[in-house]
Parts: structure tokens; C-alpha cells; sequence
């Protein structure tokens, strides 16, 4: 008998290119490192790689949500709708912002909020506001579920952690809402270890988050620091300390000219799992949009009855295999801090499909291999497993 040595596929990787760490290195040695000219030439960039008019780059996605939220003005207390499926930062938001979240359930197909449980919700809610997130990367129908909840778009706030290059019909996300929040941690789509940014086509809201990012300080109060920068700034907004630093936009503006090609690779490797994996029975793969184009962060796999192990039995199988997973999401009602923040939560769908959920692999620095050899462990487990 042939021992071989399993090749090990681990959940995810980070690639800091070449040109990105020399970049970083040379804002290192400029004695200049907090924000300034680099954070405005990359907001510049993103913007105009997304599609949309501003790019505010700020700390985090999570920072970018509270931004979002805090611009609304809205009462304290207001209801915002969010699904229970996602990230539990982008429901900490909501409540830092001083509003109260309305957990809604998911859709079992997309895995997002779906038109009949949002116009439901925000009937019985009096919803202000809408977080969106576009699960996955799948593009959510933005325009309509913001007319389900009886919303307008400058109410909603996309949170498109995995949406970015994502499209809608024909709209790319970044575009579509008043304010869309990206991430550039370091497991994102463009990678850059922390940070985020909020895109607007509204100049005026752009620069209210630019300054509402640094604590409020009147509009370029960073420049106060530099050769010929005044010393007097005013501060008219609220404010947040979640400003983006030029060592950042060094990492980032190298990054994103690699981001169309990642793009291009995350698709290839989503194909690939779909054709070796559509033939195994009790396993569901994730759904595709009819139109527009989906982002490919994560790749979700559903683990069904049909198939012989459970998730965790087949995350453990594959583990012990050299093969890392993971799962997106535990629904944020099911964390203790929400529960007693919120009480409990009659959310059926997310709490039965979470049962299911099973992250493969899936960033651009895999090879066909690394997928195919993902594949051959999992349809070896579909058949008893006695590899
Ligand atoms: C990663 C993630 C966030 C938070 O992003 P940060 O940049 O780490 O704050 C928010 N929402 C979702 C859906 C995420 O996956």
C-alpha cells in the first residue's frame, strides 16, 4: 500500500504582495504614518474601482457601519433591521450607534433577508433603518427589500464586507444605497490586515464621515501636523477615533491592483467546487444570482440529512484530513450578550440552517489542486470514508 502525504488546504491566507510591503515600508521610513495624501490617493482608487462617486476609508467595516448608522441621526433607541446571520460586529454597530437591532431571519435559499420577513419586521418594529449584508457575496436585492421595509435608500446601509465586486442586476454594490461599508480585513476579499471604507455618490456626507472618523475635527485637521499646517481646528460633529493611516493605504492601493484578478480566481475556484461537488447527494451548494455578478468570498457549503455526516462530522473528518473549514454564521441571537440584550428570539430558518453551514476554502492563492483535493476528501466522506 501507497502512503501518500496529504496535502494540507488550510481555511484561509493572507497575501501581502511584494509591491504592498515595500510600499508600506517606504511610508514607514516618510516619518509620516497616520493619515494624509496616501489615505486620500486610495480612497480615490477605491472609489473609482468599485464605480462609485466618494470612498471615506476609515478603521474597519465595523467602524464604517457606526459612521453609516451615526449620519442617519436618528432617534436613540430606533429600530434598525439586520439579518441574525451575519457578523456579530455589524449588530455591535448598531448598538454603539445608540439604536436598538431588530434581528430578522433568513432567507433559506440565499441565506439573506428575503422581502416577506423584512416588510413583516419593520411593520412590527417602526424600523428607521436597514443594515444589509450581502451574505457570502451574493449580491441582495437592495432596491427591494428597501421598498419592503418601506425605506428609503438613504436609510439602508449596505454592509458589504463580502460584497465588494459583487454586482446587482446591473448595479455594482458600493453604488446601489447611500452608504456602503467595505473591510479590508486581513481574510477579505482585498486584503490589508485592518481597515474599511464607506462609499457615497454624497460629497457632503463623504466629508461629514471623513471628519466624524477623527473625532469630529474640522475637514483636513489631519494636515495641522505638516510644514505649513495651522494649528486651529473646530469640531461640529460627533466623532469617532476610526481614521485610516497611510501605512494602510500603502498595503491597500498595492492590493487593489490585484483585486480584478483575485476576483477572476475566486469565480474559477467557485466553479470548480460547484462541478466536482453538484453530484453529492445531501450536500446543497451555494446559490448563484439569476443576474448581476457574485463576489466569492466565502464559499458555503450545506450539509443536509442525505449526506452520511453532520457538519461538525464532516469538519472534524476534513480537519483530521489537513483540510481546514469553518462556519458563517452562528446566528448573532444565539451569543449571550444579545440574547440578554434583546430577549429571545424566534428566528426558525437561521437556527435550522445553521445546523448546515460549512465554509470550504476558498481565497485566491489556492490551486485547481488544493480544490480538487478538498473535493475527492469530501465525496470519499459522501461514500462511508474509508480512504
Ligand atoms: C468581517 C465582517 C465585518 C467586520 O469587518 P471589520 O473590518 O473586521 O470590522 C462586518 N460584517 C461582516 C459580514 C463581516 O464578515
Amino acid at each position: 500500500m501507497t502512503t501518500q502525504v496529504a496535502r494540507q488546504v488550510p481555511f484561509g491566507a493572507c497575501d501581502i504582495t511584494p509591491e504592498a510591503r515595500s510600499a508600506a515600508l517606504a511610508v514607514l521610513e516618510s516619518g509620516w504614518v497616520t493619515t494624509g495624501p496616501l489615505t486620500r490617493e486610495f480612497e480615490r482608487d477605491f472609489a473609482e474601482w468599485v464605480g462609485a462617486r466618494h470612498a471615506v476609508a476609515v478603521s474597519s467595516c465595523t467602524a464604517a457601519i457606526e459612521l453609516s448608522l451615526r449620519a442617519l441621526q436618528l432617534p436613540p433607541g430606533s429600530a434598525v433591521l439586520t439579518p441574525t446571520l451575519t457578523f456579530c460586529g455589524a449588530v455591535q454597530a448598531i448598538v454603539h450607534a445608540g439604536l436598538r437591532p431588530v434581528l430578522v431571519d433568513v432567507d433559506d435559499l440565499t441565506l439573506t433577508l428575503n422581502e416577506h420577513d423584512v416588510a413583516a419586521a419593520a411593520a412590527r418594529h417602526d424600523a428607521r433603518a436597514m443594515v444589509l449584508q450581502h451574505m457570502a457575496g451574493y449580491p441582495v436585492a437592495v432596491a427591494e427589500l428597501t421598498a419592503a421595509a418601506d425605506l428609503t435608500q438613504d436609510d439602508v446601509v449596505e454592509d458589504a464586507a463580502h460584497g465588494l465586486g459583487a454586482v446587482i442586476g446591473d448595479i455594482p454594490v458600493g453604488t446601489a444605497s447611500t452608504s456602503t461599508c467595505f473591510s479590508f480585513y486581513a481574510t477579505k476579499n482585498l486584503p490589508i490586515g485592518e481597515g474599511g471604507a464607506i462609499t457615497t455618490a454624497d460629497p457632503e456626507l463623504a466629508d461629514r464621515l471623513r471628519a466624524s472618523s477623527l473625532h469630529g475635527m474640522s475637514r483636513d485637521a489631519w494636515r495641522r501636523y505638516r510644514p505649513g499646517g495651522g494649528w486651529r481646528y473646530s469640531v461640529e460633529l460627533d466623532g469617532m477615533k476610526a481614521n485610516f493611516t497611510d501605512v494602510q493605504a500603502a498595503i491597500a492601493t498595492a492590493q487593489l491592483a490585484h483585486l480584478g484578478r483575485w476576483q477572476v480566481r475566486r469565480a474559477e475556484l467557485a466553479a470548480r467546487y460547484d462541478a466536482a461537488l453538484c453530484e453529492v447527494s445531501g450536500l446543497r451548494l451555494p446559490p448563484r444570482p439569476v443576474t448581476g455578478r457574485h463576489a466569492w468570498h466565502l464559499y458555503v457549503l450545506r450539509v443536509g440529512k442525505g449526506f452520511p455526516l453532520d457538519r461538525d462530522g464532516l469538519a472534524a473528518a476534513l480537519a483530521e484530513r489537513g483540510i481546514g473549514t469553518s462556519v458563517h454564521f452562528i446566528p448573532v441571537h444565539h451569543f449571550p450578550y444579545f440574547r440578554s440584550l434583546l430577549g429571545p428570539q424566534d428566528l426558525p430558518v437561521a437556527d435550522r440552517v445553521f445546523e448546515e453551514l460549512l465554509s470550504l476554502p476558498l481565497h485566491p492563492g489556492l490551486t485547481d489542486d488544493d480544490v480538487d483535493q478538498v473535493c475527492e476528501h469530501i465525496v470519499d466522506l459522501s461514500r462511508g470514508g474509508m480512504q
